[in-house]
């Protein structure tokens, strides 16, 4: 199968400095292998969009050199899919409804294992939906990172792949789209690493494919906290790209030729010096 990578943010503010990274370093990896690169927005939280800020990252790629080769596919559009995997998990008995509130998984240190709803069903309110989390440990091998392994129950325990208020969750919608869409590498920033044995776990309820994953590095800010675009740190200008984009290459280890003028160019030079396997080795760096 040739490669697929795709880049996949979330409408929750605008492009900044590690969302940059992770669209610049999964473009790297598509075109190094000669493959197709493509953008899905995810849209299907609806409390946490940002208004405008999905068309203003859209708008933004291009203008940083990164263009998809297929439209854009919007998470909204594909709640039929996540309504028959939805359906296919608990078909299989696989899910279960959960009326617990956070007070009842506090007196649980937060996590839920018991594989059935802890509370008593009310029919007055609209239940969580939760996949039984199994009791073993989920091992991957990070293409950056290195091996990697979960306890599942342990450590995440039964988790929610339908909210109360009926949006699907992150880890039911992405593992659906990245097989829908044939990704054939997964590669995101490394706050993800946790949630990846979550998806492989999905993938193999859901008789899906498992991709290959790389978590790059996360940028941090001055005081060695996540960028985060709810927070408005660090946004990425741009009407003024070869900047950031020059920082985020760095920040791969990526040393550019200093004529580029365009984002295109500067990106087609980053590819001729590119090899994944050199990517700088992860400890979190900070933002330059
Ligand atoms: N939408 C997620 C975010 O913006 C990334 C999802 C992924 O790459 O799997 O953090």
């Amino acid at each position: 199968m040739s490669y697929r990578g795709r880049f996949a943010p979330s409408p929750t503010g605008l492009l900044h400095a590690g969302s940059l990274v992770a669209a610049v370093g999964s473009w790297l990896c598509a075109r190094h292998a000669g493959g197709q690169w493509l953008v899905r927005m995810e849209d299907i939280d609806p409390p946490r969009e940002v208004p405008g800020s999905a068309t203003a990252i859209l708008a933004a790629l291009p203008a940083f050199g990164l263009v998809a080769d297929k439209p854009v596919v919007y998470q909204s559009s594909r709640i039929a899919a996540y309504d028959a995997a939805f359906e296919q998990l608990r078909g299989a008995g696989l899910v279960f409804p959960c009326w617990c509130s956070r007070s009842d998984l506090a007196t649980v240190g937060g996590i839920h294992r018991d594989g059935r709803c802890m509370a008593h069903p009310d029919p007055q309110r609209k239940p969580a939906w939760r996949i039984r989390a199994p009791d073993e440990t989920i091992r991957f091998i990070d293409e950056l990172q290195g091996p990697q392994q979960q306890r599942l129950r342990e450590n995440v325990g039964d988790f929610v792949i339908r909210r109360v208020e009926g949006f699907y969750s992150y880890q039911l919608a992405c593992v659906v789209d990245d097989a829908w869409q044939g990704i054939t590498q997964v590669v995101r920033g490394s706050d993800l690493l946790d949630s990846t044995p979550r998806q492989i776990w999905l993938q193999r309820c859901l008789g899906l494919p498992t991709p290959r994953y790389l978590h790059l590095p996360l940028v941090l800010d001055g005081e060695g906290r996540k960028l985060s675009k709810s927070e408005r740190s660090r946004e990425v200008d741009p009407s003024d790209p070869m900047p950031g984009l020059r920082r985020a290459l760095a920040f791969l280890g990526i040393i550019t030729a200093e004529t580029a003028i365009h984002p295109s160019d500067l990106l087609d030079a980053a590819l001729r010096h590119f090899d994944p396997r050199r990517l700088t080795q992860c400890s979190d760096h900070r933002a330059a």
